[in-house]
């Protein structure tokens, strides 16, 4: 940014000049943050603008307007949804930048004259995500809500009811309402980028805008099928429970059965609250979630009813945030690589550099549109950061360091792969190679065919794959049932074991239930879940291949996109070839329904899980019979890999190393939770 005259120094003249553009452009940016959960610039950038806008509204208060962004919440209740007020305003939150900014607001508080603030503070972590309201009528929940604008927010209940975390029910017939934020993991948000991106849609910017636009939606199967999660954190109402401290507080919706992230300290000192932050900053990139900052709360409930609010923030509470990580380097490539369903990504390639924990030398550009927005060329020195803590990023092009002789990238015209010309589908933002016989298709088509969800083949994975293209032993799925122990030996680093291994799994794959067949075929819009539905109804691949899209789209779960897509794909003549060469493969076309995964997308697939400690209500052989019949992997010890630990009573030192690690851990009572929703 360009350096800026110190607001002491303005006549109110500049103020003047320099305050309307500032408040119209954090007002638009709001806009496309809030309300649209697409903003264009990083947070940071709309941070520095804000602090600035604060600066100049201080030294010129006449300039202060009601419209000012810093006089109300950001975001309004625009989308079709019904909206609900909040009788106690839903607040944002003030920010600091160090631990000195923060000791700064600290002393404030105490030397306020009207409030005696005990130094006791709860430290919590600031969870990248949308504040949501959840209310509760004799324990049944009533209504779940968004922010807002503080005052008006969205009702989402039925979108809230699929989120597992959130109780329907509470072990209490209490009427009162909870707080917390609506967030997506970070793997979750990773993957539906990336099915986003291989649909031709736009991608979330951060996992933040994913959990919001995925929330706010109008039809709750949409939100069902995002993976989102809570963390509760605040009861507005607290002396309706007898709470004294928010630590109290947190206790008590643990009990109550909410999720409440378990990272949350009391402290006292600056060095306890420096430590902290320190921990947390450092663990930041292990955490299977997105944080922010740190959130600073004085414990005493009634001491911060005392303090109360501003127009915008409460007085008791204050966050810390991050400064951003970001590395300069240069692009000095772009990549075009096109995916299973022809859709051709840029990707930059740039000089590798040291980025939050990870070397990092490449970055998708997801879309034309994406790339031509950015302004990005060859030799270009860019901005690079994580977003949501985890995918690199392009932030901006430092055009003072554009070479002279630079030229504005031009996109291709025809698939970097097969040549055939690349075109535009309906109003996707991607690019699309739509050549059936394209390589690169049928080459991911097969890794796909052969992944975990679909065939299951182990052992034939891409490099394989590309191998036995290049060598011309395989053209289609087909072929890989034709494949021969001498061929597999002609492979490079292929030997007796690696061929009789591959050659088991592609044999064992024949047997499957049709519904892995039906997935790993790749019909557009048709994910295993569907076509597990499918073929329940339908038994037979044979059956299938006769039906109608209207046939298709009458099963219970299933669309009209899903039906025609069906449809289209069995009435294509090569398709039938390419399945009667399955069946003469000897390749199993029936559904057998015990022998695939109850729900090939259930949340536990692939997920790392610790048992560690007593359970009371089940031994720990049956909680892992129960996991891995879900998909999860159960490992005997802790590690940076762990995605959950399920702690029975008197765990020991695989509950602190979890804990240390910054590792969600559950109790018994959430695990049979979430055993009671996989049914
Ligand atoms: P905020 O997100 O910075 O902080 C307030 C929110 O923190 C609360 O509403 C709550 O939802 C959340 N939170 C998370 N963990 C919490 C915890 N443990 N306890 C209490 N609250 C917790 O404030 P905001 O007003 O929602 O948004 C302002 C921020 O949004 C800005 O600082 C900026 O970074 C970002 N923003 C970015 C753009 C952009 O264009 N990039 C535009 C507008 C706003």
């Amino acid at each position: 940014m360009d350096k800026q005259i110190p607001v002491d120094q303005l006549t109110l003249a500049a103020a003047k000049q320099e305050i309307d553009p500032l408040k119209r452009q954090l007002t638009q940016w709001g806009k496309e943050y809030y309300e649209q959960d697409n903003p264009t610039v990083e947070d940071y950038v709309y941070d520095r603008a804000y602090e600035r806008l604060v600066e100049l509204e201080q030294k010129f208060p006449e300039l202060k307007t009601s419209d000012s962004p810093t006089q109300h919440v950001g975001g309004g209740p625009t989308s079709q949804l019904t909206k609900v007020t909040h009788d106690i305003p839903m607040l944002s939150m003030g920010d600091v930048f160090s631990i000195d900014e923060l000791m700064d607001f600290n002393a404030r508080q105490q030397d306020n004259d009207d409030v005696e603030v005990a130094p006791e503070y709860n430290l919590e972590l600031k969870i990248d995500g949308l504040s949501l309201s959840l209310v509760y009528e004799n324990g049944k929940l009533v209504q779940g809500s968004t922010r807002g604008n503080g005052v008006i927010g969205e009702d989402v209940t039925a979108n809230v009811k699929t989120i597992k975390s959130v109780p329907r029910e509470l072990p209490e017939p209490l009427s009162i309402e909870f707080r917390g934020e609506c967030y997506m993991p970070k793997s979750s948000f990773v993957k539906l980028n990336q099915e986003r991106e291989a649909a031709g849609q736009s991608i979330f910017a951060n996992p933040r805008n994913a959990a919001a636009g995925s929330l706010r939606q109008l039809d709750p199967a949409v939100t069902a099928k995002r993976d989102l999660d809570t963390f509760m954190y605040y009861i507005p109402e607290y002396q309706k429970l007898g709470l004294k401290t928010q630590s109290e507080a947190l206790d008590k919706m643990r009990e109550l059965g909410f999720n409440v992230n378990p990272n949350n300290r009391v402290v006292h000192s600056r060095q306890e609250i420096t430590d902290y932050i320190e921990e947390y900053t450092a663990k930041r990139d292990q955490l299977s979630y997105g944080i922010d900052g740190i959130v600073e709360k004085v414990n005493d409930l009634d001491t911060e009813t005392a303090l109360g609010n501003t127009v915008k923030v409460p007085r008791w509470e204050i966050a810390y945030k991050f400064p951003p990580e970001e590395q300069v380097t240069i692009v000095r490539d772009i990549e075009w690589t096109v995916g299973r369903t022809g859709n051709v990504t840029p990707t930059a390639v740039m000089d590798p550099v040291q980025l939050a924990g990870t070397t990092v030398s490449r970055a998708s550009l997801h879309n034309p549109d994406y790339l031509q927005e950015k302004g990005i060329r060859l030799g270009d020195t860019v901005y690079l950061h994580k977003a949501g803590d985890i995918i690199p990023e392009i932030s901006r092009v430092d055009l003072k360091k554009r070479p002279a002789e630079s030229k504005p990238y031009e996109i291709p015209t025809t698939c970097p792969v097969c040549g055939s010309e690349l075109v535009h589908l309906d109003d996707e933002v991607a690019l699309r190679c739509v050549n059936p016989m394209c390589p690169a298709q049928i080459k991911e088509g097969l890794a796909h065919f052969a992944s975990r969800n679909a065939m299951n083949i182990d052992g034939l994975g891409p490099k394989i794959i590309q191998q036995l293209w290049d060598k011309e032993l395989i053209h289609d799925v087909a072929d890989l049932y034709h494949l021969t122990r001498d061929q597999l030996l002609t492979l490079d680093k292929f030997g007796d074991k690696s061929a009789t291994n591959l050659l088991t799994s592609i044999d064992n794959s024949r047997n499957n239930s049709v519904e892995r067949l039906l997935f790993g075929l790749g019909i557009r819009h048709v994910g295993a879940k569907a076509a597990r539905l499918i073929m329940e109804e339908f038994h037979s691949l044979d059956r299938l291949m006769q039906a109608s899209a209207e046939e298709v789209s009458a099963v219970d779960g299933i669309g009209p996109t899903i039906g025609d897509s069906v449809e289209t794909y069995f009435s294509n003549k090569q398709v039938v070839k390419l399945i009667d060469e399955l069946r003469d493969a000897g390749v199993n076309f029936d559904y057998l329904g015990a022998t695939t995964p109850a729900n090939p997308e259930s949340e536990w697939n692939g997920r790392r899980v610790v048992l560690t400690g007593k359970l009371e209500n089940m031994t720990r052989g049956e909680a892992k019979t129960w996991l891995e019949d879900h998909g999860a992997k159960v490992t005997g010890s802790v590690s940076k890999k762990t995605d959950i630990v399920i702690a029975g009573t008197a765990a020991g030192s695989k509950l602190t190393k979890a804990q240390d690690l910054g590792i969600t851990v559950w109790d018994e009572a959430r695990f049979a939770q979430a055993m009671k929703e996989e049914q």
